[in-house]
């Protein structure tokens, strides 16, 4: 495969082992012609919680060296518009990716997992991953598409309907685009974000949206809960406010050990209470957010705090990590 004149290199943030990202100079991939990858010209990639934790400690799904990045928004040489990248490469022929759950592929490979992520220049990535953005969406706006899309496969593994009270746990960039899953459902989130220094990042946000935010699990009834935090804690609060046949979405992983008492294990049976777990999501679940956003981009504009270059990723991971910062996204195009 031939590159333009000078075109042999580009930059990437390569995560090495923990705690060492390194920006340097690696070969830009050549697609094989026999396959159906092309060779994307990231424009944007979002950085997620999840990048950031992968530096600190690693993932289950991750496999070293890695370029991280999974909020991937870029185009293609001599075609016009943009591409949002479903982060994921699946088989394509079992009985999950015909059945339109892609995402629980048993030979799924990730990208920015296990297969070199967006925090490049180029990215090599199966055609039929790239989804066209709507009109008028701005490219890197659209790079929160799929934390977007994860947001509503949660909400669709909840079940949330119409009408239904939907209680949230965190109020970080996650926390608050799940609410506007819940909202896409014609349901009513609230939110429970117990750090006083976030939410006031909150405030642009909930004024365009009426989004209620909570310090505390309030004393009502709801139909359903979301984790987007990681304490475990907020699993007994959300089966207590749960009214009878509610379910519980586990949609961050918890952190560390701890313990279920049995006594939250018979309010699960005596209320007849579903507890389901939603990671990742479709290719479908990417279009919906897709549009989405084209209907209404100033919410997600609003979660963007700012941008920062590749050689700056480093510096913002420790912030991220103590969730100081809302979304920031990586130009790699200058
Ligand atoms: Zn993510
Ligand atoms: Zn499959």
């Amino acid at each position: 495969m031939n590159h333009p004149e000078g075109d042999f290199m580009m930059k990437a943030l390569r995560l090495e082992s923990a705690g060492k990202l390194h920006f340097l100079d690696v070969p830009v991939p050549s697609p094989p012609e026999t396959t159906k990858e092309v060779l994307l010209k990231v424009t944007h990639c979002a950085l997620c919680r999840t990048d950031a934790k992968m530096w600190r400690e690693g993932h289950r799904d991750l496999v070293l060296p890695r370029v991280l990045g999974h909020e991937i928004c870029g185009t293609l040489e001599g075609e016009p518009g943009h591409h949002v990248v479903w982060p994921g490469l699946s088989c394509g022929e079992c009985q999950y990716c015909s059945g339109g759950m892609e995402n629980l592929c048993p030979s799924m490979k990730i990208i920015g997992f296990h297969r070199d992520g967006g925090l490049a220049e180029r990215l090599l990535v199966p055609r039929d991953c790239l989804l066209p953005l709507p009109p008028a969406l701005k490219p890197h706006v659209a790079a929160l598409a799929e934390p977007l899309g994860c947001c509503l496969n949660a909400v669709h593994q909840a079940k949330v309907q119409q009408g239904d009270r939907v209680l949230i746990f965190g109020a970080g960039p996650v926390g608050l685009m799940m609410s506007l899953a819940v909202r896409a459902m014609n349901a009513e989130p609230t939110a429970v974000e117990t750090s006083s220094t976030r939410r006031p990042k909150t405030k642009a946000f909930c004024e365009r949206t009426d989004l209620r935010i909570e310090p505390t699990v309030p004393r009502e009834t709801f139909q359903a809960a979301i984790n987007a935090t990681s304490s475990l804690e907020t699993f007994a609060q959300g089966i207590g406010a749960m009214g009878p046949g509610g379910s519980f979405c586990l949609f961050s992983g918890f952190d560390g050990r701890g313990a279920l008492p049995a006594s939250i294990l018979n309010e699960i049976h005596y209320r007849q209470l579903s507890i389901v777990g939603a990671y990742g999501c479709t290719r479908k679940n990417m279009k919906e957010a897709l549009e989405l956003m084209a209907l209404r981009p100033g919410p997600l504009e609003d979660l963007i705090e700012g941008f920062v270059g590749l050689e700056g990723v480093k510096e913002i991971f420790p912030a991220m990590l103590h969730g100081e910062v809302m979304k920031i996204i990586v130009p790699l195009q200058s």
